[in-house]
């Protein structure tokens, strides 16, 4: 077999490093796998990473969630060794990892474009990486890893001939193949199209479940980290804005920026009139999401409840299973968006009607969210 040229990132398997002697002496987060304490970067005189610290249980499935260029990649770089920090240290199993190179980490990569070897088969790409294995063991693991990506059909293909889809089973196959210490995936889906993605996501759980294998995925699509994560990093500029599960995040943002970076969230600030007596005297911005404005015929046993406001619909769009209404209450500065079920009728008003309309739009005390910073 021709030997493959080496392709960046993807030829740096090797056994999981040993665990530390004594772990708990050496690690400063008990029970933790992976443990990352201070880490801090900068390019030139521009600090991208500031004070990251975080933990990962094993076969936890951490996401690292944030919009672009707010240091993602630099981090899972870092946690890959392919880039040094300035600052803090890595562990891994309670050992000290910071100064260990990254093909001596053990750690298995999916980037966003494939990465396989065009010149060789599925089966030999997947078998790259365990090489100093025996043939009958590399032949079985080789099986095996195609069938749990659904690819055993393919085993003989080339990639050139394969789906985007395919083409990113058969790598995540390949990541697998040398048992990694820590799989790292890097918008390992966002190169794919929306029905795919979605299939994707669900197999890549699927399979990360059942090897209970530790992951680390970056990415900047928070329908993938609520998907597919057992906690979430939500990052921001270069720091933690909140470490958490999709439903802790969801339910109970801990600063604004995540309130309305996961979701789609209203905030009231400055809030209406009769609201700010109820919201206490501070006056604090107030969040609701667009799924829990409530939209009704207006009527004057609705309009009694402190909460309920008449609006004009100012904008009416189809979205799929839900439509989007802007609403502008009758302050006339306060615009709500609504998300209502698409076969929701008003009387007197078909939905394809409706913009102009008048309705009561109720936003629920016991559904509102509050923050911790202004
Ligand atoms: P995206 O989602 O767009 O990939 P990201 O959150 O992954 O973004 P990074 O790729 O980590 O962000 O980049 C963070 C910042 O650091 C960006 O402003 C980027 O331009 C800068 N940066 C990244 N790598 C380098 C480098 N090698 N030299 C200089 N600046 C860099």
């Amino acid at each position: 077999m021709e030997k493959p040229q080496k392709v960046a990132g993807v030829a740096l398997f090797r056994k999981p490093p040993e665990p530390a002697r004594n772990a708990l002496e050496i690690c400063p987060e008990r029970g933790a796998y992976l443990h990352l304490a201070g880490i801090a970067k900068c390019f030139g005189s521009r600090a991208v990473l500031s004070d990251i610290s975080l933990t990962a249980k094993k076969g936890e499935m951490l996401c690292i969630l944030g919009p672009s260029g707010c240091g993602k990649t630099t981090l899972l770089r870092i946690i890959a060794g392919l880039e040094a920090p300035d600052r803090g240290a890595l562990w891994l199993a309670g050992r000290d990892i910071s100064d260990i190179p990254p093909e001596a980490r053990g750690f298995g990569f999916v980037f966003q474009n494939y990465a396989l070897f065009p010149n060789l088969t599925l089966a030999e790409n997947v078998a790259y990486g365990l090489h100093g294995r025996g043939k009958e063991e590399r032949r079985r693991k080789v099986a095996e890893l195609l069938a749990l990506v659904h690819l055993a059909d393919y085993a003989g293909h080339y990639p050139g001939r394969l789906s985007g889809g395919q083409q990113q089973r058969a790598a995540l196959a390949r990541a697998l193949a040398p048992d990694p210490a820590l799989l790292l995936l890097d918008e390992p889906l966002s190169a794919l199209d929306a029905q795919v993605r979605g299939r994707l996501r669900k197999d890549l759980r699927r399979i990360q479940k059942a090897l209970g294998i530790s992951a680390v995925l970056v990415t900047h699509d928070q329908q993938e980290a609520l998907a597919l994560a057992d906690r979430i990093v939500v990052m921001n500029q270069g720091r933690i804005e909140q470490l958490d599960t999709p439903e802790a995040l969801y339910h109970s943002p801990k600063t604004r920026f995540v309130a309305e970076f996961i979701g789609s969230m209203n905030v009231l600030s400055p809030l209406p009139g009769a609201l700010l007596a109820m919201a206490g005297a501070e006056g604090r911005p107030i969040g609701i999401r667009y799924e829990d404005v409530i939209v009704d015929e207006i009527t004057e046993a609705r309009l009694k409840d402190p909460c309920c406001f008449v609006a004009r619909i100012e904008s009416n769009r189809l979205f799929g299973p839900f439509r989007r209404l802007e609403l502008l209450l009758n302050d006339q500065t306060t615009r709500i968006f609504a998300d209502i079920p698409a076969t929701r009728q008003f009387k007197g008003l078909s939905p394809e009607q409706a913009t102009r309309g008048l309705v009561a739009v109720t936003l629920p005390q016991n559904r509102w969210r509050r923050w911790n910073d202004a």
